[in-house]
């Protein structure tokens, strides 16, 4: 049986088929996952993948491009084919932009450059795994509220002006709440292009964010995710996280 963490919102194990020929990335990716709590099966190439994915429904698959038996698009278009499809999250050490545009067009929700760190892939699992979720016209996080609508913001009561792609980042992090996000994930979620080398334009955003969310009040919600990023939640809510 798997470990669950304490505080996990879920009752039942999410399922991940992991699709990787590689051993010692299989190894190290399935651990890593098993660990923080999902249930995971490997798959060493691309009819084993299709094969398990047609007796199991999983919640999410990590797909490696370079795969032994065929192409990890041509893999994608088959899982995507069917009638209910998880979301897909690529792996590939190719890194060109135009492997990423393939990748995306053909259906994956996802990229992940190889090599990466376990954390980045765990940030990009986590906020995978809680889309297709009803997304609500309004966030609220203690006394602060964005009203998606009307791209309104308020904390205790109190008007917050904000710039665009101020507005974008803090309605990602809401929407994302109490889950770590990567400087590239709010990157490329809030510019909707690969910033490569460029990330630190967020920790810019992000102290202009603190400075009107935060700056005014005893509790602050914009936490500061050492070797990931950014994550927002009440801060009782983030000391007691342990992680
Ligand atoms: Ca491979």
């Amino acid at each position: 049986m798997a470990d669950f963490f304490p505080g996990k919102r879920y009752t039942r194990s999410m399922r991940i088929l992991v699709v990787e020929d590689e051993k010692r990335i299989a190894d190290f990716v399935s651990r890593g996952l098993e660990s923080a709590g999902y249930a995971v099966d490997v798959a060493p190439d691309g009819a084993t993948a299709i094969d398990l994915q047609h007796a199991t429904e999983y919640d999410l698959v990590v797909l490696d491009l370079g795969l032994p038996d065929m192409d990890g698009l041509a893999a994608l278009k088959k899982i995507r084919n069917r009638k209910v499809s998880p979301p897909i999250l690529i792996l590939s050490a190719r890194d060109s932009v135009d492997d990423r545009v393939k990748g995306l067009e053909g259906g994956a929700d996802d990229y992940l450059v190889k090599p990466f760190a376990f954390v980045e892939l765990l940030a990009r699992v986590r906020v995978l795994l809680r889309r297709g979720q009803p997304t609500p016209e309004r966030l609220q996080v203690g006394n602060l509220t964005l009203d998606c609508i009307r791209r309104k913001v308020t904390r205790a009561g109190e008007h917050v002006e904000l710039a665009p792609k101020e507005f974008s980042i803090l309605e990602y992090l809401m929407r994302n709440r109490g889950r770590p996000l990567s400087r590239t994930m709010i990157v490329e979620h809030v510019w909707d292009m690969d910033y490569d080398g460029l990330t630190n334009i967020v920790d810019v955003y992000i102290r202009h964010l603190r400075s009107k969310i935060d700056d005014p009040s005893p509790e602050k919600m914009i936490q500061t995710v050492r070797g990931i990023g950014y994550m927002l939640d009440m801060p009782e809510a983030v000391t007691g996280s342990g992680s």
